[in-house]
């Protein structure tokens, strides 16, 4: 490894759940880069297993809107690791903090552009057999050109590996599919799904969709808007873990349109939302279906990436 000496640190972009990432420049090229710091953890080795696991596969990907790994660099102290990338300047979080202090909203084609990059991420990951886990507004970055990048494969997996229960409390439970909220051992690709469907609701009404405070109460926000899972409309429903230990409450279906109005997502939107935040993990769209959807067909399409940013 080379030294963290090669770089010099400029500022704190943000603390993630593992550890912070620094804006910084390579002292040789000039060129802007993010290190995502790797905390020391209990075991000797953890930490540079997750940062070299992260940067594996990273580097094994190639697709414009996946953030590019460089290499890992060691601290000035040993135990210490930074994973070094390529810097991306607007996260589209803040973005969306920023505009809601100017009351200001994403148009239609503001929406598409975003979901359309992010979409074409998430069917390339799937097609690669990875899983990311943990896709949220957070971690959908911008560059200058409004080419979206997708961060942090500190939580991704390959599917033919040992599928990991998601501990409570890591990862964020907003964006969290309903089969792992019930604590299903078989979940695969549609969780990715779920998340990305959570994260269109967001960009559409500028404010997370279900803001859940545990597991449980995530998994009542959820029923509560789409209504009380059956064995009719998710077969299968009924053996997961949680679902013979939990009694909830019956709601109806058909609460999503309450929460997001006509003038924000047309039918065509909705209908592909729906089919995001679908029960059935075998039912809900994959990435590559999702694109064909003829939302992004429809007037106002999608606006270029480039033209993103000085457009809002
Ligand atoms: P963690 O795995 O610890 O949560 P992340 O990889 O999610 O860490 O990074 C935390 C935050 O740092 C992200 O949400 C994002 O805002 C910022 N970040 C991550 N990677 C980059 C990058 N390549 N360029 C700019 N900011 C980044």
């Amino acid at each position: 490894f080379r030294s963290i000496e090669e770089f010099h640190i400029l500022n704190r972009v943000d603390e993630g759940s593992y550890g912070v990432v620094y804006k910084a420049v390579n002292k040789k090229t000039g060129d802007d880069v993010a290190l995502k710091h790797f905390k020391r953890i209990n075991e000797r080795t953890g930490f540079s297993i997750a940062a070299q696991r992260e940067l594996d596969l990273l580097m094994e990907m190639g697709h414009v809107n996946i953030v590019t790994g460089h290499e890992i660099v060691v601290g000035s102290r040993s135990d210490e690791l930074f994973l070094v990338m390529e810097y991306v300047p607007h996260g589209v979080y803040n973005l969306m903090v920023t505009m809601r202090n100017y009351r200001l909203m994403f148009g239609p084609e503001h929406v598409k552009c975003l979901m359309l990059q992010l979409l074409s991420a998430v069917q390339y990951l799937h097609d690669s057999f990875i899983l990311h886990r943990d896709l949220k507004t957070n971690n959908i970055l911008l560059t200058e050109d409004g080419v979206l990048k997708v961060v942090d494969f500190g939580m991704a997996r390959e599917f033919e590996s040992p599928h990991q229960q998601l501990s409570p409390g890591v990862g964020t439970l907003w964006y969290c599919a309903p089969e792992l909220l019930l604590h299903s051992k078989t979940y695969s690709s549609p969780i990715d799904m779920w998340s990305v469907g959570c994260i269109f609701a967001e960009l559409v009404n500028m404010q997370p969709l279900f803001r859940g405070t545990s597991q449980l109460n995530q998994l009542k926000l959820i029923f509560q808007q789409l209504g009380t899972p059956s064995e009719n409309v998710w077969p299968g429903y009924s053996a997961l873990p949680l679902t013979s230990e939990v009694i909830f409450d019956q709601h109806p279906p058909g609460g999503l349109r309450k929460e997001i109005k006509p003038s924000l997502l047309s039918d065509s939107g909705l209908s592909l939302l729906e089919q995001f935040l679908t029960y059935d993990p075998s039912r809900r769209i994959t990435a590559t279906e999702a694109l064909l959807h003829p939302y992004f067909d429809e007037q106002p399409v999608a606006i270029e990436p480039a033209m993103f940013l000085s457009s809002l």
